[in-house]
């Protein structure tokens, strides 16, 4: 079992208008096999924490850890933070010209470890994921992000999350533009993916319409930089009735 902790981060981010405090302690403890949502309004720092964690240069941090077990996340590069198991899905993902999907996945998972997959099971397990997640077979000779429709750049993530087999996903928004089937179907790889690999998971939402298919463990409201609540599950169906306006009067009287 691992554990990801986030402990007191503070991070800024340079604007025109000088430095900008966007992150103000964050407390946070993943543990293998735990799914957490992090809900909250917009503009309150649930992408800023996801950047931090995938080593983003423009979001500086000020103070605070990130550790994964007893290593420390902040030291190392993009590279060795994918190599330790950390597997983030950005809510804008590049497009890389002339990288098919079959390419980037096989060098991919050759960086991670460290050496290059079996080719006859590699293009085995590729198959199948892409069948469960009823991506059509030529999707795997079209270049990375391309044109890819919100389904299928969501689609391409859970299918990286399964072929990688990270430790903790860190998911910013993947519900966002889905439509009901591709949001089942996104939803049904995570779980698989935590069932088969133990899989813990950093599910960043705006709304509770995924929540039906990812059962979280954890609920953490974010407002303005910090964790303002958390709970259990119930926490996220009081979100979906009251909606984050009990906590943004908070933030506006204090
Ligand atoms: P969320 O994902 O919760 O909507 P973000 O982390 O994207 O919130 O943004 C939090 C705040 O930080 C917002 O006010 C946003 O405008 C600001 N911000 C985030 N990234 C940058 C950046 N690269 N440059 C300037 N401001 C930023
Ligand atoms: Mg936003
Ligand atoms: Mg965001």
């Amino acid at each position: 079992m691992s554990v990801l902790t986030v402990k007191d981060l503070h991070v800024s981010v340079e604007t025109d208008q000088g430095t900008k405090q966007i992150l103000k302690g964050v407390d946070l403890s993943i543990a293998s096999n735990e799914i957490h949502a992090i809900m909250g309004p917009n503009g309150s720092g649930k992408s800023t924490l996801a950047y931090t964690i995938a080593g983003h240069p423009k979001y500086h941090v000020e103070s605070g850890s990130i550790m994964l077990d007893d290593q420390d996340v902040l030291a190392m590069s993009v590279d060795e933070r994918a190599r330790a198991g950390l597997f983030l899905a950005m809510q804008y993902p590049v497009e890389i010209p002339g990288v098919t999907v079959t390419n980037f996945l096989r060098t991919a998972k050759t960086a991670i470890d460290g050496e290059a997959p079996a080719i006859r099971g590699w293009i085995k397990d590729v198959r199948a994921s892409m069948d469960q997640l009823r991506m059509d077979r030529s999707f795997a000779e079209r270049n990375v992000n391309e044109g890819f429709s919100g389904g299928e750049k969501k689609r391409h993530e859970i299918l990286q999350l399964e072929l990688l087999k990270p430790r903790f996903a860190v998911l910013d928004e993947t519900d966002s533009g889905l439509d009901v089937d591709a949001l089942k179907v996104v939803s049904e790889g995570v779980n698989r993916a935590k069932e088969a690999n133990g899989l813990g998971v950093l599910l960043i939402t705006h709304y509770t319409r995924i929540l039906r298919y990812i059962q979280p463990d954890f609920v953490h409201v974010f407002v303005d930089g910090r964790v303002a609540e958390q709970g259990g599950r119930e926490l996220a169906d009081r979100l979906e009735n009251e909606g984050y306006d009990r906590f943004l009067t908070q933030t506006n009287v204090g």
